[in-house]
């Protein structure tokens, strides 16, 4: 089944690529354009997956991320998050994760292994939810 999936991307290039990619997958894609409107439609809705920027206009991508986990929402501390920044330093693979991510891409995203990333999420939840 299609999974709700929330992106939190100022780049409209990266947001349409991905909406197309996804879309075309069977899942539905919701935007946010900034890192506080992000963890407020996650909180407001039910999303299944969350891909995350790292380097947004306001709070940053690792801030998004810890404010999910720790959120009063409680089902937000173990949706799957998939950090996509154009940070390629040593370092920031272990920033995402510490920052409660549980995947890290680089940009520019590769649509093969989005895909498989977000496949690989949805081939979990089926699993699980029998
Ligand atoms: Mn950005």
């Amino acid at each position: 089944m299609g999974m709700n999936v929330l992106y939190v991307e100022d780049n409209p290039d990266n947001m349409i690529l991905v909406k197309r990619v996804l879309e075309a997958a069977g899942h539905t894609l919701f935007q946010a354009t900034t890192g506080l409107n992000g963890v407020a439609f996650a909180e407001k809705e039910d999303i299944d997956l969350i891909l995350l920027d790292i380097n947004l206009p306001d709070i940053d991508g690792y801030e998004v991320a810890r404010r999910l986990r720790h959120s009063e929402k409680r089902i937000l501390a173990y949706v799957p998050i998939i950090a996509i920044t154009a940070n390629a330093l040593l370092g920031d693979a272990e920033r995402a994760l510490a920052a409660g991510c549980d995947v890290y891409m680089s940009k520019p995203i590769n649509i093969n292994e989005l895909r498989a990333r977000v496949e690989g999420f949805a081939g979990r939840e089926k699993q699980d939810g029998s």
